[in-house]
């Protein structure tokens, strides 16, 4: 998938399942920090939203 598909679907219902994980995530929007992030293992990309609707991302975390 590429990256910009996985964004345009990124609020589907039918978006890829990541896997949860507990950590200090800031917001790259408005420097919220958040206690957790969704991990999507294939396409190496670690997701998370703030209180405020913010979507940040990490493409190619490990
Ligand atoms: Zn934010």
């Amino acid at each position: 998938m590429e990256f910009s598909d996985f964004l345009a679907h990124s609020s589907d219902a039918e978006r890829p399942k990541g896997t949860i994980i507990d950590g200090a995530f800031v917001c790259q929007t408005c420097n919220e920090q958040c206690g957790e992030a969704e991990y999507f293992m294939i396409e190496k990309i670690l997701k998370w939203t703030c209180s405020e609707g913010h979507v940040s991302y990490i493409k190619d975390f490990l």
